[in-house]
């Protein structure tokens, strides 16, 4: 994607959806980062289904300390992994208690070193509660940055890095969302929908799809 393209690709998004917020569900920062933890390979739909259960019996670190792993557990069973991710959330509760007065740290230092916690969920918490302007690479703006050729890179990482120094900063903080929700409904994994996709005419994508015959 040439240099000149990004402004109109970003100005598209903008207009169709002007405020983009995350399709989780929450209401604190806290529970922004335990929906986050328990969102790894799931979708929001099954994430948001369990913390309604999980937040109205216990939405703080400590609530969820004092829950413990088995009824914890309990909450989140139809997530999958959800072993794992009930030791990770506990684990991590203890640390939010003991090391940050019960509360989550804006320092992506302090996020990463909360277990179950990597730099994505770190990216995400940081953009979306705190509002930096951070880029959270999952699969879908690593597709979208890929296609479209507007950061194109092997890892996530290198993605990244690339759509930071790309993106004009009056659209970075909103990009992530813009992005995740274009690759989830319109530059999906198997088929782009490019016949009905808004930011056509900027990305690089070739050959373009057509719609199917009625
Ligand atoms: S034109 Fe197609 S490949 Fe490009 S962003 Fe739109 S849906 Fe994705």
């Amino acid at each position: 994607m040439k240099t000149r393209d990004i402004e109109p690709f970003f100005a598209t998004l903008k207009a169709a959806n002007p405020m983009p917020v995350t399709e989780l569900e929450y209401t604190s920062v806290f529970e922004l980062l335990a929906a986050v933890l328990l969102s790894a390979q799931a979708t929001d739909v099954s994430v948001n289904k369990a913390t309604r259960r999980l937040f109205s019996v216990a939405n703080t670190p400590q609530a969820v300390l004092d829950l413990g792993l088995e009824r914890l557990e309990g909450h989140i069973k139809s997530i999958g992994l959800y072993r794992t991710k009930a030791k990770n959330l506990l684990a991590t509760c203890g640390l939010l208690v003991g090391q940050h007065g019960g509360k989550v740290p804006r320092s992506r230092e302090a996020l990463q070193a909360l277990p179950g916690v990597g730099r994505k969920t770190a990216n995400v918490v940081l953009n979306s509660a705190f509002g930096e302007a951070v880029m959270a690479v999952d699969t879908h703006i690593f597709r979208v940055s890929n296609r479209t050729g507007l950061a194109p890179g092997k890892t996530p990482l290198e993605v990244e890095l690339k759509l930071l120094r790309r993106i004009p900063p009056g659209y970075l903080v909103d990009a992530h969302h813009w992005m995740i929700l274009h690759g989830r409904y319109v530059c999906i994994a198997r088929k782009p929908l490019c016949w009905q996709c808004a930011v056509a005419p900027w990305c690089d994508f070739k050959p373009k799809t057509a719609a199917p015959p009625v």
